[in-house]
């Protein structure tokens, strides 16, 4: 039975915020803050409609960290669930710590003038947390989150060593947009433009932004093309698991919308630096958000599956294997269930269930920590139980490419 405070009101928050009132056994008092009042109600409605659970809403900016204190000093969780923008994460982390909070994200704190996903802000604030006595769990979404739960998972029951780990994150759903994202614009398209790198042999190895492409037949989805790209799951796991010679993660992109992406940038559209417009500073990025499409609006129209998962090869008594572990996920059976589309889905489930390992404590710590600092099994247990199923495969052989 505890309290908490879900920061953020888009289409993760909305997920998770669903997904705790379906479990009121351990989350017994749920408080939605953002930076509109109106978005937190509007979730807090639709909750109440389907479960009959009463969500509290609040507004807050969360750039603000006095602002964050004292709405924290207010409500008095035992846990603030960070799904605001990766901006907010060390504003929020600074709440906190201020007022002796447990924490939680599924994203890595970026700059904002500079394209730059890196873990070394948030875990410059380990020791501070530690002598706090508090926990910070860092990339509780699917990838980050399930991906590096997976890794886990892996190297627990199936190998002794994992040598090199691929992650594949296909998402196979149409939304019936010329162009559109499935999470928060600026993040995605900030991450997509970014320079490739994937860790090989004790190196980070940079290829421009996507630039290697392979075709792979996801099951229930079919043959898609998909990327060579950065996320920042690599540089915890390189450091967690750094028995691991070469991770790599591969993200599928359909074709109108790479050209589109290209025509964007090509004009400038995806610039983050300000420029002059009618005399006042915008960033050409924010304005692109303002005219796309929200993504929590694309829930209704959007149809098909996600398939996201890892593929490890290893040892396992001397002999060498390779295993793929994923999870199937369906736009329209998310939509119904939460009125959200998969990606938003599958990342509010595990902040839901990484929320419940952290109240319930089947994960305990003091300090700042990443998921895969955890046993993976009752994280991959609610996995199961709470809309994510997932299956494992031994393949004939790693991977080709
Ligand atoms: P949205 O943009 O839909 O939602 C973000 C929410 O945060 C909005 O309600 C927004 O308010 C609110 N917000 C923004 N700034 C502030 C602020 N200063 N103070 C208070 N609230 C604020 O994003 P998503 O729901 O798609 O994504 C949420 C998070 O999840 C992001 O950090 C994203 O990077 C992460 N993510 C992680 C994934 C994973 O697998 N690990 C996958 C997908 C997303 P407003 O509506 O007013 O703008």
């Amino acid at each position: 039975m505890s309290k908490v405070l879900v920061i953020g009101a888009g289409g993760v928050g909305s997920v998770a915020v669903h997904k705790m009132a379906m479990n009121p056994d351990i989350f017994s008092d749920i408080t939605l803050a953002s930076r509109r009042i109106a978005k937190c109600d509007a979730i807090a409605e639709s909750v109440r409609a389907r479960t009959g659970i009463i969500v509290k809403t609040a507004e807050v900016d969360a750039d603000d960290v006095e602002a964050t204190a004292a709405l924290i000093e207010k409500v008095k969780p035992a846990l603030v669930v960070n799904l605001a923008l990766p901006y907010q994460d060390l504003s929020i982390m600074e709440a906190c710590l201020k007022t002796g909070v447990n924490y939680l994200d599924t994203a890595n704190y970026e700059p904002r003038d500079e394209a730059k996903f890196e873990y070394k802000w948030q875990w410059a604030l380990h020791d501070r947390f530690k002598e706090a006595g508090l926990m910070a769990l860092l990339g509780s979404g699917f990838d980050p989150g399930v991906t590096s739960v997976f890794a886990t998972y892996l190297k627990k029951h199936h190998l002794d060593r994992i040598d090199t780990l691929d992650i594949l994150d296909c998402n196979g759903g149409d939304h019936g947009q010329h162009f559109a994202t499935n999470f928060n614009p600026e993040i995605n398209i900030r991450e997509v433009t970014a320079v490739a790198r994937h860790w090989e042999n004790g190196q980070w190895v940079e290829t421009p932004p996507l630039s290697h492409k392979q075709s792979f037949d996801f099951d229930q989805v079919g043959p898609k093309n998909m990327y060579l790209m950065y996320h920042e799951e690599i540089e915890s796991l390189k450091t967690h698991l750094p028995e691991i010679k070469r991770i790599r993660f591969w993200m599928t992109f359909g074709d109108a919308y790479l050209k589109h992406l290209e025509v964007l940038q090509n004009v400038g559209m995806t610039r983050i630096d300000p420029v002059i417009y009618e005399g006042r500073e915008i960033i050409p990025l924010q304005f692109l958000k303002a005219v796309l499409p929200e993504p929590a609006s694309l829930g209704p129209t959007t149809h098909g599956k996600t398939n996201i998962g890892d593929i490890a090869t290893g040892e396992k008594d001397g002999a060498q294997k390779t295993f793929y572990i994923y999870n199937i996920c369906d736009h329209e059976d998310a939509f119904e269930e939460t009125g959200n589309q998969a990606v938003s889905y599958t990342t509010g489930v595990p902040a839901m269930i990484g929320a419940a390992m952290m109240l319930t404590g089947s994960w305990k710590g003091e300090g700042v920590f990443n998921i895969e600092q955890f046993d993976p099994d009752p994280f991959m247990d609610m996995l199961n139980k709470h809309g994510l199923p997932w299956q494992v495969k031994e393949l004939a052989g790693p991977l080709e490419f």
